[in-house]
């Protein structure tokens, strides 16, 4: 029998959650950003299901081929450039749009020897470094940039782009400028001079920072239906759940008071109790950071993780569960139980939970079903 682990990807949420995208943008055109296998989804699924997306937003050239060989023609930025001249080629022929960061990708790009004979030119964008401190040109350097460019043959720079650093945390309201309002006022200045589309709020940005959006929005985690920003949950956005991971228990035990659970014995039961084994652990990429106490639903109804996480398995109580059974369902994140509450019990992110599932767990659609 196959384990009874699987990701449902719930479709409908995802285009309701696209839709709150353009209800708090909806001046902007929107690259939903489906990079890391679409946030774990499954990068191909998603990409159908957005069709009003206005273009997509990747890490690699691998993944743009990926879009472009299902027959997606919608614009494809990778957000990250390209790592070798010789990529430049293979982004041309496919229409791809690399977001360049340095000036060793422009000393690429100028070298470029162009062997596809489209006379089409290359577009591409470029991104500034206004805080982040990660990639990006120096805002100061905008104009010689865009003159060398301007003469490289068959290069068109078409819009640039900036990424916000602390865009989660609201703003504090102390009279003070906050690190998110100085970097959409750097980013302000330097474009404004610039015919080119810009581009500036991830998902924080959209729901928290209007004057962050210029022309192209990039939603990443909020079309997964996880909240982006530190003081509200995702049902108060009016977000909705994409991802839910489940499984089934495959044995129900009864201890006695002192017994030990599972490895290392962290946790003894208090009392004579039951305890389910579920068949879910970090071999799946369920975090082993969720120890005594992580959330779990069986048939929908709360209970909690007892002891360490295993590689294929973990225990989770049943008291007050009499009528557990063998085979129910057991939902680790998702519709009951939201994947932030598990990661703040993790002390990780929604991002990296979901990033993690690993590829043994079958990601089910509901248009895969239909
Ligand atoms: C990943 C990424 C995004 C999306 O961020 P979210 O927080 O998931 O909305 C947007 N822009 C860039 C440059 C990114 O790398």
């Amino acid at each position: 029998m196959t384990r009874p682990v699987r990701a449902l990807i719930d479709l409908v949420a995802l285009q309701h959650n696209f839709k709150r995208v353009s209800d708090f943008s909806p001046h902007s055109k929107i690259m939903a950003v489906i990079k890391a296998d679409g946030y774990g989804h499954g990068i191909l699924r998603i990409a159908r299901a957005l069709d009003e997306a206005d273009g997509f937003a990747v890490a690699s050239i691998e993944e743009g081929l990926l879009l472009r060989n299902a027959g997606i023609n919608k614009p494809v930025f990778l957000l990250t450039g390209f790592h070798h001249g010789d990529e430049l080629n293979e982004l041309h022929k496919y229409n791809l749009t690399p977001v360049i960061h340095s000036h060793e990708q422009l000393s690429r790009l100028a070298r470029w020897k162009k062997t596809t004979d489209a006379k089409k030119e290359l577009n591409i964008w470029c991104k500034l470094d206004t805080g982040m401190h990660r990639v990006g040109f120096d805002p100061d350097e905008i104009t010689i940039i865009q003159n060398q460019i301007n003469d490289i043959e068959n290069v068109n720079l078409a819009g640039i782009m900036s990424h916000l650093a602390n865009a989660d945390h609201p703003n504090d309201d102390n009279g003070q400028e906050s690190k998110t309002d100085e970097q959409i006022l750097l980013f302000t200045q330097s474009v404004k001079s610039l015919s080119l589309e810009k581009s500036l709020a991830n998902s924080a940005g959209i729901v928290a920072w209007q004057k962050s959006h210029f022309d192209w929005v990039r939603p990443g985690i909020m079309l997964y239906g996880s909240s982006p920003v530190l003081d509200k949950k995702a049902t108060d956005l009016g977000l909705l759940p994409v991802m839910t991971l489940e499984s089934e228990i495959i044995s129900i035990k009864k201890m006695k008071k002192h017994d030990a659970i599972g490895y290392g014995g962290d946790w003894t039961c208090p009392e004579d109790m039951s305890v389910a084994v579920v068949a879910i652990g970090y071999g799946d990429g369920y975090p082993r950071s969720a120890t005594t106490g992580t959330p779990v639903a069986i048939n929908g109804k709360r209970t909690q993780v007892l002891g360490r996480v295993s590689m294929d398995m973990i225990t989770v109580d049943l008291r007050g569960f009499e009528h557990a059974r063998i085979g129910d369902r057991v939902e680790l994140w998702g519709q009951n139980i939201p994947v932030d509450e598990i990661a703040a019990f993790c002390n990780t992110i929604s991002y990296e939970l979901m990033c993690q599932v690993t590829s043994r767990v079958p990601r089910i659609s509901n248009r895969d079903a239909g």
